[in-house]
């Protein structure tokens, strides 16, 4: 079968490693993939969101299989766009439609749905410029910190936790009144904040049925110790200590059945990767968001972990047939270690040659921002580089192999935390 992946991070370098170990795939397709997809796969220069273009490359390739890696082609409709063509009305993809992507691109709706299906998330309002002065009093009633969040995309700087009432006053009317983040803040959410411990849980599923795949831990800031600026991601590690069977079962029973089954009442089309973001407070878990995609990089340690035939679980997620396949997860570890252009997330430089070592025993070295010079030489041409996995019986096994070969890897000014997973180390 010819498969096509649409995205070009580190997470579908993940997703194209696994696809092209599968024998079901055929050829594998990327629009508009990178460096690291190139040599795996078929780079195509179509943008991830031109439907019309990919429509008829689609159809041109006799493609089987369409995986939806980013969320911005499913928000904008991708899978809308493919069922309104009679050409392609019945393609097997994998991706939610419009109305599922919606629990990403509109925090109010997911926490609507949520509160609908009696999900355990943290108490909240949502407010639009009209409500500024109901949303000012209530700010008066809640207790400190308070968490705002612009309702829609905000590339993840849309949420901001005030620690206290003037500055979250100021900031309500920022958002609400002077379009703080565009668009994205016409509508904000007041959420009680929750303290814990954040983990990351990720759900195949084809609409009716589930599996739940392994969970992750991400890094978000560019310092070490958690410390600087958000990022995309800086690390993850797979499993995740704290979640053990008695919290995943909690997670299963009160989170993935009532969610999978508020998408089924509710009519909403949902044949994909769900990524719920979970507070892990004294041991009850409360959902912070759904995330209508794999998570990058929690892909990349949570794939490798996958035993069972990739190609055959995405195609039961694609033509509902996921009861039928027997999902095989390794116990190992996968730790994840990204590394990124010196200044990211601020401003970097671009094309600096990257040296890579021909031996990565015991890892792989995804790629994300990657391209080739004129040269046909691999240069850094985003901020987020390279993500490399290292495997082990143990995290410390995984996370030595991981850090040996990033070790290999150089070019001028990258940068990476030398403290992914030290947290759960603690905690083991
Ligand atoms: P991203 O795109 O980075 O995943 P986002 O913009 O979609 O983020 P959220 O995931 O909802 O927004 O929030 C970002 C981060 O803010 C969370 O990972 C969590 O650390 C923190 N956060 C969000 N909501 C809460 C809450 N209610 N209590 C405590 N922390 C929170």
């Amino acid at each position: 079968m010819n498969i096509l992946l649409l995205g070009s991070g580190g997470r579908e370098h993940a997703f194209a490693w696994k696809i092209v170990q599968s024998p079901s795939c055929t050829r594998l397709f990327v629009a508009p993939g990178n460096a690291g997809t190139a040599q795996i796969a078929t780079n195509i220069s179509i943008s991830a969101t031109d439907f019309e273009k990919l429509a008829e490359f689609i159809l041109q390739e006799s493609i089987g299989l369409v995986v939806v890696g980013p969320e911005e082609p499913l928000v904008r409709g991708f899978v809308d766009y493919m069922r309104s063509r009679p050409e392609t009305s019945n393609l097997p993809i994998v991706g939610p439609s419009a109305l599922g992507a919606t629990l990403e691109g509109s925090k109010d709706f997911s926490k609507r749905f949520m509160q609908r299906n009696e999900i355990p998330t943290a108490a909240y309002e949502t407010f639009t410029p009209e409500q500024i002065e109901e949303g000012l009093a209530y700010l008066e009633t809640q207790k400190l910190p308070i968490v705002l969040k612009a309702d829609g995309l905000a590339a993840g700087k849309g949420v901001l936790i005030c620690q206290t009432l003037e500055e979250a006053k100021q900031e309500l009317k920022e958002m609400l009144l002077e379009a703080k983040f565009g668009s994205a803040s016409a509508k904000v959410v007041v959420e009680e904040f929750l303290s814990g411990i954040e983990v990351s849980v990720f759900v195949a599923t084809d609409g009716k049925n589930y599996k739940i795949l392994p969970e992750a831990k991400d890094y978000k800031r560019i310092g070490e110790g958690d410390t600087g600026l958000n990022t995309g991601g800086m690390g993850a590690v797979s499993p995740v200590i704290f979640a053990d069977d008695a919290f995943m079962k909690k997670v299963e029973d009160r989170i993935v059945k009532p969610t999978i089954a508020g998408l089924e009442k509710e009519s909403i089309d949902y044949k994909g990767f769900l990524f719920i973001g979970l507070m892990n407070t004294d041991g009850e878990p409360f959902v912070i968001e759904y995330n209508v995609r794999m998570g990058d990089p929690e892909t990349e340690a949570v794939l490798p972990r996958i035993e069972s035939d990739f190609v055959e679980l995405l195609m039961g997620i694609a033509t509902q047939t996921l009861s039928q396949h027997q999902l095989q997860i390794s116990k190992n570890y996968a730790t994840t270690v990204v590394m990124v252009s010196g200044g990211y997330p601020g401003n970097y430089e671009k094309g600096f040659t990257i040296s890579l070592p021909d031996q990565t025993a015991g890892s792989v070295v995804f790629h994300a921002g990657t391209g080739i010079n004129s040269n046909g030489s691999l240069i850094n041409q985003g901020g987020r580089v390279l993500a490399i996995t290292g495997f082990g019986e143990s995290l410390d096994t995984a996370l030595q192999n991981a850090y040996e070969t990033v070790g290999k890897i150089s070019w001028e000014k990258a940068y990476f935390r030398r403290d992914i997973g030290q947290d759960l180390k603690k905690l083991s």
